[in-house]
Parts: C-alpha cells; structure tokens; sequence
C-alpha cells in the first residue's frame, strides 16, 4: 500500500513538474511570437514610410485622383495639417484627462484603452504629460475608402517631438520623466471617418482665421490672410496608435 502510494505522490510530481514545463515553454513561445510579430510590424512601417503612399477603393489599388474621387476633400498637405491638429488635440485631452473631449477624438477602442489608463493614473494620483509637441516631418501611408460601410481611413507617420513625463497630480512634482529634455517619437497613426454616418463634409464660405468671403474655386490657403482652408466637419478620429521610433534629444 505505502509503495502505492509512494509512486503516486511521484507520479502526480512528474506530471506536475512535466505540465509546468509545457506551460513555461509555451509561455516563452508565445512571448518570442509576439516579440517576433511586433519587430515585423515596426520594420512593415518602416520600409512603408520609404514607398509611394497607397491609395485603396473597396481593397483595389487606385490613383490619388480616382480616391478624390470618393473624397473631394482629400489633399495631402492639408490632410497632414489636419491630423496634426488632431494629434495635438488628443494628446492635450489626455494630459488633462478630459474624458469627454477625448470621446469626440478617438476611436471606440482607443478610448475604452485610454479610459483605463487614465483611471489607473488617478487612483495613484499622477497625471502623464505631453507639452510643446513640435512637428518635425510626416508621410501619408495610405488612404482607404470602403464604398459599402462609408468608412475612410488614413494611416500616417508622423516625427514629432515633445516633452512626455509624469507628475503628482498634488504636488505637480515629476515622477519620471522630463520637462526640459525633448523626446523624440516617430508614429504610425490611422484616423478614420465615416462618410456614411458622419456629418457630411463641405467647403467653408467664410475664411475661419480672417473671416474673409471664399470663392467657390477651392484653394487650399486664404488668398487674404494665406491661412490654411480646413473642410468643415472634416472630422477624422484616431483609431490607433503605435510607437515605431523613440529617442531622447540631447
Ligand atoms: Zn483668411
């Protein structure tokens, strides 16, 4: 009986041990396939920034002038401005932690992610900060429209930098991170919109910086006060985020 029992307790310790190992194994696996995946990813958007930006109709390649087509608004230069401003609109809701500005910014997804985070900086009570977000270059990936559901979307890299560090919600003491040595972040956004659902887009008549009267004959700068011409309800939303390139500048 004792015997029994003895190669019991050793059978169930090498099953044990044997389960435990599988499980490690496949733990470190997964983890290589990850590390993997994203390495592939980064070096995808690298070798993309260097190509001709894509421009997609219902999946099939097309010439910018057939995606005008389906999106008389779309102009790089502009577009670029505008998802800029995007950027630093998002990136200011979220050093301010404003829930409700950031919910009009970005995606479903994106925003039940930044919800969190930003939940859990609170109830330590720090806040993350990211100042002066300098422009330093960008390039459109690729636009694509899907006739069917009416979604757009641009996917864009953009260089920037900024200051990026967290503080005591309290004290405004910095916790990590710094305020006088810029960091520099290369990213691959996409925003999208859907031009089915949305409010639809349209010229402005009026200049909004000088308030001139617009000709129809669409410009892209006021011909008064040489400001750039955004679409009204032009509005694309950031739909995903990713960190391709990080530096400190010195
Ligand atoms: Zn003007």
């Amino acid at each position: 009986m004792d015997i029994f029992k003895d190669n019991l307790a050793l059978m169930i310790l090498i099953v044990g041990c044997a389960s435990l190992f599988v499980i490690m194994i496949r733990i470190l696996w997964l983890d290589g396939k990850n590390v993997k995946q994203q390495q592939d990813f980064l070096q995808r958007i690298r070798n993309r920034i260097l190509e001709d930006t894509t421009y997609r109709i219902d999946g099939s390649v097309c010439s910018i002038a057939d995606f005008q087509k389906v999106d008389p608004f779309f102009q790089s230069e502009m577009v670029s401005c505008l998802l800029f401003d995007r950027l630093q609109s998002v990136q200011s809701a979220w050093s301010q932690q404003c829930y409700d500005q950031l919910r009009t910014l970005v995606g479903e997804k994106l925003y039940r992610m930044s919800e969190k985070r930003l939940h859990s900086l609170e109830k330590i009570g720090q806040k993350n900060l990211i100042t002066d977000i300098e422009f330093l270059g960008s390039k459109i990936l690729g636009a694509t429209y899907d006739s069917e559901t009416g979604k757009e979307e641009i996917e864009i890299y953009f260089d920037i930098s900024c200051y990026d560090y967290l503080v005591s919600s309290h004290s405004s003491r910095i916790i990590s991170g710094s305020n006088d040595q810029r960091l520099r972040i290369g990213y691959y956004l996409v925003f999208g919109r859907n031009q089915k659902v949305d409010q639809k887009a349209s010229w402005p008549e009026h200049c909004t910086n000088c308030e001139h009267e617009l000709s129809s004959n669409n410009t892209l700068l006021c011909p008064y006060c040489n400001a750039m011409i955004y679409p009204l309800h032009y509005d694309f939303r950031l739909l995903e985020k990713r960190v391709i390139e990080e530096e400190q500048l010195h």
